[in-house]
Formats: structure tokens, sequence, C-alpha cells
């Protein structure tokens, strides 16, 4: 099934988009969370985070670098920031294709709700 992600890779529908290599694309959240709030997915169609494989450890190390950098560009290594991947129903995933949310700005809380 196509999801919205799949459309963003492929520049079917707009989106913001801060980071794109061969393999991982970097784009804004349409429903922000915090002033900053990123969502970095792989290009490859891995539906949830139950769904990856010794081959995706390559892909899964790049995601969490590309993470790095782009908090960095974006100005929240000192204060801090945080990197969130939703797995299904009882994580709170609602679109299914796997990706880390960076987001950052402000004093997160926690626990998570
Ligand atoms: P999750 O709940 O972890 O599956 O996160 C999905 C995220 O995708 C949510 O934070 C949504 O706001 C975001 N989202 C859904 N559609 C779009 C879109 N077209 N462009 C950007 N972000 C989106």
């Amino acid at each position: 099934m196509t999801t919205i992600f799949k459309k963003i890779i492929n520049k079917e529908i707009p989106a913001t988009i801060v980071y794109e290599d061969d393999d991982v694309i970097a784009f804004k959240d349409i429903n922000p969370a915090a002033p900053t709030h990123l969502l970095i997915i792989p290009k490859a169609e891995i539906p949830t985070f139950n769904d990856i494989e010794e081959e995706h450890q390559m892909l899964l190390g790049r995601l969490l670098l590309v993470a790095k950098n782009i908090a960095a560009e974006q100005n929240l290594s000192k204060n801090g920031y945080r990197l969130v991947i939703n797995c299904n129903e009882d994580g709170g995933q609602t679109v299914y294709h796997l990706h880390m949310h960076i987001i950052g700005g402000r004093k997160l809380s926690w626990p998570p709700g």
C-alpha cells in the first residue's frame, strides 16, 4: 500500500525537505509537536520498526548519523532534542513507513503520555 511518505519521496505531494540523499530524506512534520519537528525516513519501504532486518543495519546507522547532523544544523545540539520511532498502534504509529521524529526547540516532558 502506498503511504503518504512514499508520495513525498516520489515528489507527488509537497513537503518542506531539509535533507535528501540516495537513501534517506528528511522533511518538516505537517503537524509539529514542538518548534522544530522533523521526520527522517529511509527511502526503502519498511513499514514498521518490527520489519527491520540484518540487511538494514547500514541504513539505520545512516538515519542516526543524518539525524545528528540535522539536529546540529537546526541548532538543537546544545540544548538537546528527542529522537522517536513509534511502532504500531500502542506506540502511536499512524504512517506505516518507518520514520524517526526529531523533536526539539523546547523543554520536552517525560514520560510520554
Ligand atoms: P507517527 O504517529 O509516528 O506515525 O508519525 C507520523 C507523523 O507524520 C505525524 O507526526 C504527522 O503529523 C506526520 N505527517 C502526516 N502526513 C504528513 C505530511 N503530508 N507531511 C509531513 N508530515 C506528515
